[in-house]
């Protein structure tokens, strides 16, 4: 019997077969969990559906996270479909591509509002409305990345939007917490994902990773969603409002030894 029997959950922010999502998708549909998907606009439904159809999804709807009537019209959608939930992963992020490329210090009202709006605060959006839903307790997760604690070439605006993500997690923890509610946080190091292009000199960055890290490697979005589905799972039942590092030990270590 898979750790995720019987268990309901939202996977937010599939794109491809690239995306975190899928890997997240792949791993919960293993471990026993029926699924209900996102996807933003008609471009990708068409390569979100057939995905989804793969692993059974239950729910398939349109929503842009940064809409809040799209928002209840989608929450909606999952009461209609399952009555209560058990789970829900944030897998969203947004910067404008010039706000990661130019000098940080340059940064836009406008190009933060956005980048905050989308990749922090919808978390806290999401888990307003899947929270009624978890009747009977629930797990809620999101993705981010040693950018928010440190200051990683070519990831600024994101960096600042994860921090508050991260603060948001421990926050969203304590609030929900006494409704048996986890809220915890996965930070995966680099995968090469339509999102990641946007960040200046990726495969740089995904060099310096391997390089750096304990087992002299990257990660894979499987093993992001191996590590997802535990979390979500009785089996993590004592762990919330953590930031939990699936980055081959990356963080721990002093960084590139083959600096330049
Ligand atoms: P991805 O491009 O596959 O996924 C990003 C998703 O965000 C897409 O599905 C996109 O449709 C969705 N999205 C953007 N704006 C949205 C909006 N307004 N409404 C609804 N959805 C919206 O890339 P990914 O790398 O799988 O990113 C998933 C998460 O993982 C992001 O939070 C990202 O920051 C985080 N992350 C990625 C890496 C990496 O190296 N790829 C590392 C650590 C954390």
């Amino acid at each position: 019997m898979g750790i995720l029997e019987g268990k309901k959950g939202l996977v937010l922010g599939l794109a491809n077969d690239k995306s975190i999502a899928w890997g997240v998708a792949q791993a919960c549909k293993r471990e026993g969990a029926e699924l209900g998907f996102n996807y933003l606009g008609e471009q990708l439904e068409k390569r979100v559906r057939p995905l989804a159809e793969k692993v059974d999804a239950k729910l398939i709807e349109s929503l842009d996270v940064s809409d809040d009537a799209q928002l209840d019209a989608f929450f909606a959608k999952v009461k209609e479909q399952w009555g209560e939930l058990d789970f829900m992963v944030h897998s969203i992020a947004f910067a404008n591509k010039d706000a990661l490329r130019n000098p940080f210090s340059h940064a836009t009202r406008a190009d933060f509002q956005l980048a905050l709006d989308i990749s922090a605060y919808s978390f806290i959006a999401c888990a307003q409305r899947a929270a009624p839903l978890m009747k009977e307790g629930g797990s809620m997760l999101t993705m981010t990345y040693l950018g928010a604690e440190r200051a990683v070439p070519g990831y600024g605006m994101m960096g600042v939007a994860k921090a508050a993500l991260e603060a948001s997690t421990r926050y969203l923890a304590q609030d929900l917490g006494t409704q048996g509610i986890r809220v915890n946080a996965i930070s995966a190091g680099p995968i090469r994902t339509l999102a990641a292009s946007a960040v200046g000199d990726f495969r740089k960055l995904m060099e310096k990773s391997a390089r750096g890290s304990m087992l002299g490697r990257n990660v894979s979005q499987n093993e992001v969603g191996n590590t997802t589905a535990y979390l979500l799972s009785d089996m993590a039942s004592g762990v919330s409002g953590e930031v939990h590092y699936v980055d081959a030990g990356f963080h721990v270590g002093a960084g590139d030894p083959g600096i330049e």
